[in-house]
């Protein structure tokens, strides 16, 4: 129950916009998209500026008064996810491009505009930022900056934390903390944005961000049909060095993915006339396009003689290129029919990937060999998706325990985008040091002090 002497200091530091109760808050405050455990909040604020945020957070200190920040919902670790007592913030109303610069290469923006408005914002100026995830309509850059989101195009242009240059961000006591350089070179002290970024929104709120932009490049798309996972790992090896640094996508999708995909989307059609048992989409990102498309054909045409692909078709047109995404990012329908499950996204490096897999699909297979597990993902960068259903949360428990062990026994990481936020939380020590968790509780306490900023997510 929200403190009432808290609710009328609040109504005096915040504007008429900012604070809605009740039915009014709508039910996409109350759950992410993992869709699990909703919880509507008992009061929604919807700061329209830094400053306000600033005091609305410093109010929630003085009061002790728990509260989950919120930007697109698209997350889905339960990050954004109220729980019971929170208040929730949203960065809605702080939303805008402030400035596109063209000669440092840099987006100033406000924490809650889009992904697709800065996409489209910057295309118009011949500029790109690099980083891609299908949830783009929706999702934030303040989103991205806290989830440090991966997305497409990770093996070319990197994570989150490699595009981003400055932020600002308001402290747990109110204290607004500005570093919204453009500089790609600072050697001034300790990097304090990267503290912010990734950490789930558990340090501290952001409000703008400076991203790095890149001239815009022509892609050549791909899909593949490849006979084995070992074929898909060396497949990636040769497009690497043939390609060389061109490669900005290489994703790799299993047979029973395929065919969950196409059977849940109506408008969905494989490339291919047979099944396969794997397929890759590869896209490569050229500055300058005359004759690349004969530079792309020429690789391809190596890796069919060297029996790596079966089959492959190029997309020639932007349509043909989206409805060979659609099937890579049409995991969505599948898991809206699939009910009960544990989605995952775990990190191997390319050299334990394979032993991984086969690991995974071993000991789920004899303990749950009715349930459907369906792998695909960002192979290029060894985050994999596993999804696999699940007929109670005791299942679930089992199912994350097989997964996340597997991941520790091949030196990889519980998650490689989606973060921990809180339905993961409580498997961080599986593959982090308990000197590491240690240290991530002081940073923690140190920040925030009353455990008032989304408190419960990352660590337990
Ligand atoms: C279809 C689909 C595809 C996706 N693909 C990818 C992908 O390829 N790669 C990837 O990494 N992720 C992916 N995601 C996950 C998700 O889109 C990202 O995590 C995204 O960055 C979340 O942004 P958001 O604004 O929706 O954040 P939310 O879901 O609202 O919040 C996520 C977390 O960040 C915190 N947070 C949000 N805004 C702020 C802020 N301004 N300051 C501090 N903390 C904040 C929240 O408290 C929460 O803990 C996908 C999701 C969907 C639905």
């Amino acid at each position: 129950m929200v403190n009432g002497e808290f609710l009328s200091q609040l109504a005096a530091v915040v504007d008429d916009k900012t604070m809605v109760a009740g039915a009014d808050i709508g039910a996409a405050h109350s759950v992410d998209t993992s869709g699990e455990y909703p919880c509507l909040p008992e009061l929604l604020l919807r700061p329209g500026s830094t400053e306000e945020l600033s005091a609305i957070i410093k109010l929630c200190g003085t009061h002790q008064q728990p509260y989950v920040v919120q930007g697109g919902m698209t997350g889905v670790s339960g990050g954004a996810t109220p729980n019971p007592g929170e208040v929730a913030i949203s960065l809605m109303r702080l939303r805008g491009i402030e400035e596109i610069d063209e000669n440092a290469f840099t987006v100033t923006a406000r924490a809650g505009t889009p992904l697709e408005e800065i996409q489209q914002a910057v295309a118009v100026k011949g500029l790109s930022f690099p980083l891609d995830i299908g949830a783009r309509g929706s999702c934030t850059v303040g989103g991205i900056a806290a989830t440090n989101a991966g997305g497409n195009q990770v093996i070319r242009y990197g994570v989150a934390r490699n595009l981003i240059l400055g932020l600002e961000v308001v402290l747990a006591d109110g204290t607004v903390l500005t570093s919204l350089t453009k500089v790609l070179k600072n050697n001034t002290g300790y990097d304090l944005k990267q503290l912010f970024i990734g950490s789930e929104g558990t340090l501290g709120v952001i409000t703008r961000v400076v991203l790095r932009l890149v001239p815009q490049c022509e892609t050549f798309t791909t899909f593949c049909a490849v006979n084995s996972f070992s074929d898909v790992l060396q497949l990636f090896r040769l497009s690497n060095q043939y390609f060389s640094g061109a490669v900005s996508a290489f994703e790799v999708m299993w047979q029973d993915y395929m065919a969950a995909v196409l059977a849940a989307g109506e408008d969905l059609t494989s490339p291919f006339a047979e099944q396969y048992p794997f397929y890759v989409l590869l896209e490569i990102d050229v500055e300058r396009p005359d004759g690349a498309m004969e530079w792309f054909e020429n690789g391809l045409a190596q890796a069919l003689e060297q029996e790596l692909i079966q089959d492959a078709v190029i997309a020639k047109t932007d349509s043909e290129r989206e409805k060979l995404w659609r099937i890579r990012e049409g995991i969505g329908e599948v898991v809206a029919q699939m009910g009960l499950a544990v989605h995952c996204d775990v990190a191997v490096d390319a050299s334990g990937l394979e032993a991984y897999v086969t690991e995974v699909e071993r000991n789920i297979g004899e303990q749950f060999p009715d349930n459907q597990l369906l792998v695909f993902g960002h192979l290029g960068d060894g985050n994999l998706h596993i999804t696999v259903s699940a007929n109670s949360e005791a299942e679930k428990t089992a199912l994350y325990n097989i997964i996340f062990s597997s991941a520790a026994r091949h030196g990889g990481m519980i998650s490689g985008e989606h973060g921990l936020g809180s339905l993961k939380r409580d498997y961080l020590s599986y593959t982090r040091t308990e000197a590491e968790v240690q240290w991530m509780r002081k940073l923690k306490q140190l920040f925030d002090p009353n455990n008032c900023l989304n408190p419960h997510r990352v660590l337990g």
